[in-house]
Parts: structure tokens; C-alpha cells; sequence
């Protein structure tokens, strides 16, 4: 028997794009030295995303579907598709709807999963579709990851990869809510291997990440993977208190050896609105946290599932 692989791909509105990625991975699976399957996750479209889902399952024995029951973002979208591969696939493998990621690689990443790796991850040589600004902020955002969480994150990695079935079972403990994938990926160990690859543009319409989702994004990411920011917060209130307790003996020191003339209304200002600023900033970091460990501690489902279609190659038992 051989090997089961199966596709995940998480679609959000993506009624235009599916039709055309489906086309183009039809025959590389048919090519493909496992039995492919292909999950579509729709993550709770507003258009028809999921009727173009139960007509290519329709058309295609190899395609399923599972519809949540509203808009999960991508990162539950996946979580939600890797938990339902994970029992009958002895690989998993994420691609995103728009094309972006080329389905004609995956023969690669088979090819690496074959050789022993339990992760193969792709690695964006070239990102034609994204802007000048997009690329700076991503890149700047994985150096300070680097920098500031104990499990390094590859730098430039989506989240086109392949993982094993050990890889799936290890993902599917840890039930954290604020998911940042590519942290969790990481997390996980095992051999990783990277592939590079040339990021196409977007076929149909447009990203559903503007710089706002990217910012909160980029928090997720390291408030999920590093407390550093907790202990900057004590370091720099430690810092203003040295600083303080010797402005303050300055200023005793001072009315000791010259009276006390006239109070200083712009240094008082100062002071005030300086240590006013510090613990707003401190209790703001301390409040992402907080807010995380209170999302968690309700232990709501990660998401909900409205519909599942089994790929109807599966139905009929092992091949
Ligand atoms: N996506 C999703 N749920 C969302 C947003 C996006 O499942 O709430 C999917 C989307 O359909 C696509 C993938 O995630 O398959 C990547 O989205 P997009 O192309 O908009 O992001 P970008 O490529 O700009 O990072
Ligand atoms: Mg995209």
C-alpha cells in the first residue's frame, strides 16, 4: 500500500480561485507516487466558496470538504483541516487557495518526506506578489522573533509545508487558542528540512491581510512565543526607580545645602507625565498577557464544524 497524503487548503471567499488551483493540482497528483486526497477548509465564506467545494468533490473522488461555522481566520481554518486529515493521512500538506503557492512542488516535498524529513517547509526565495513595505515589515518581524523567543522560527517560511503523521499528532496537543502557526511548527522539532521556492503573485483577488491584521499578527507572535517583553517591562521600571532615587537625593541634597526658593513646576511635570507614561506601558504589556491568559482559561472549542464531506475515495477503505 502506499503512502496516503493528504491537502489542505484553507479558502476563505475564494469561490474564483478554487475552480483554477483545482485544475492545476489534479494532474500533479495523478502524477504523485502516494494517494492524495485534497481537504478544502471553508472558513466561513460569505460567497460560494462552499458549493464550488461540493462540485469539484462531485467531479473529483479525491476532494472533500469541511465548512466551520463562521470565519475562524486562517490559522483555525488549518488547525481545523489538520485535525481532520490526521487520522487516515500519513502526511498532511497546507497550500494556500490563491495559487500562490505552486501546486507542482509538491512532488518535492514528497519526494523529501520520503528520504526521512517529518517536516518540509518552504522557504519564499522570491515574493513577486508582495510589496516593498511588505517585505521589509515581514523580515524585520522575523529577526525580532529570532531575537526575542527560545524556539527559533525560520525566517521566511509560509505556511506551504508538509508534516509527517508524528508531526500532526504532536500539533494536535497543543489546543492553544492564540495559534501562531509557524511558532507551533517550530515547536514541534523533529527534521525539518527547508525548500525554496518563488512566491507567485495572487491569481484571483485580492490578500485578506492588511497591515492592521499583520501588526496583530506579529503580537500574536510573540506574546505566544516570548516573555521577554514582561521582563523588559521590569528592567526598565528598575531602571527608572535607580534613576528617581537619585534625582531624588539630588534634590534633597540640594534644598540641604541651598533652601528650597521656588518649587519646580517643569520638573515635577516632567516626572509625573514620564512615570504616568511607564506604567501605562507596563500595564499594557501586561494586559496582553493577561487578556491571552484569560481567553485560555474559558477553554472554548478552537472552532466549530458545520459540514464535513469525506473525499469519497476515502469512504471506500484502504486501496
Ligand atoms: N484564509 C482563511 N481564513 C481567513 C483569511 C484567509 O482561510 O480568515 C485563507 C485564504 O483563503 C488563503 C490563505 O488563507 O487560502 C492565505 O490568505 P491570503 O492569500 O489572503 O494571505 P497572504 O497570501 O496575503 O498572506
Ligand atoms: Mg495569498
Amino acid at each position: 500500500m502506499s503512502a496516503r497524503l493528504a491537502i489542505v487548503v484553507p479558502a476563505y471567499n475564494e469561490a474564483q480561485a478554487l475552480p483554477g488551483l483545482q485544475q492545476r493540482l489534479a494532474p500533479v497528483l495523478d502524477r504523485l507516487d502516494a494517494r492524495a486526497t485534497v481537504l478544502y477548509v471553508d472558513d466561513g465564506s460569505r460567497d460560494d466558496t462552499w458549493a464550488v467545494i461540493q462540485g469539484l468533490a462531485d467531479r473529483d473522488r479525491r476532494v472533500g470538504g469541511l465548512r466551520l461555522s463562521r470565519n475562524f481566520g486562517k490559522e483555525l481554518a488549518l488547525t481545523a483541516g489538520l485535525d481532520h486529515v490526521r487520522t487516515h493521512a500519513d502526511a498532511a500538506l497546507v497550500l494556500d487557495a490563491d495559487g500562490q503557492d505552486p501546486p507542482e512542488l509538491i512532488p518535492e516535498f514528497v519526494a523529501r518526506w520520503q528520504q526521512g524529513a517529518d517536516v518540509v517547509y518552504g522557504v519564499r526565495s522570491r515574493r513577486e506578489g508582495d510589496s516593498w513595505f511588505k517585505r521589509t515589515t515581514a523580515h524585520l518581524f522575523y529577526r525580532l522573533m529570532g531575537r526575542l523567543s527560545s524556539t527559533p522560527v525560520p525566517r521566511d517560511t509560509g505556511d506551504f509545508r508538509l508534516m509527517s503523521r508524528r508531526v500532526l499528532d504532536a500539533l494536535a496537543q497543543l489546543r492553544e487558542r492564540h495559534r501562531f502557526m509557524k511558532g507551533l511548527f517550530a515547536w514541534v522539532g523533529y527534521e525539518q528540512v527547508p525548500l525554496e521556492y518563488e512566491r507567485e503573485p495572487r491569481s484571483q483577488g485580492h490578500s485578506k491581510f492588511n497591515y492592521w491584521k499583520l501588526w496583530n499578527f506579529a503580537l500574536e507572535g510573540i506574546t505566544s512565543f516570548s516573555t521577554v517583553p514582561l521582563r523588559m517591562a521590569t528592567y526598565f521600571g528598575l531602571l527608572t526607580a535607580v534613576v528617581a532615587f537619585g534625582y531624588g537625593a539630588w534634590i534633597i541634597a540640594k534644598t540641604l545645602v541651598y533652601g528650597d526658593p521656588v518649587p519646580g513646576y517643569p520638573s515635577l511635570m516632567t516626572v509625573v507625565l514620564f512615570l504616568g507614561g511607564i506604567q501605562l506601558l507596563a500595564l499594557g504589556i501586561i494586559g496582553e498577557y493577561l487578556g491571552r491568559l484569560y481567553d485560555e482559561s474559558k477553554q472554548r472549542p478552537l472552532y466549530l464544524v458545520d459540514a464535513w464531506r469525506q473525499a469519497a475515495q476515502e469512504d471506500v477503505g484502504e486501496g
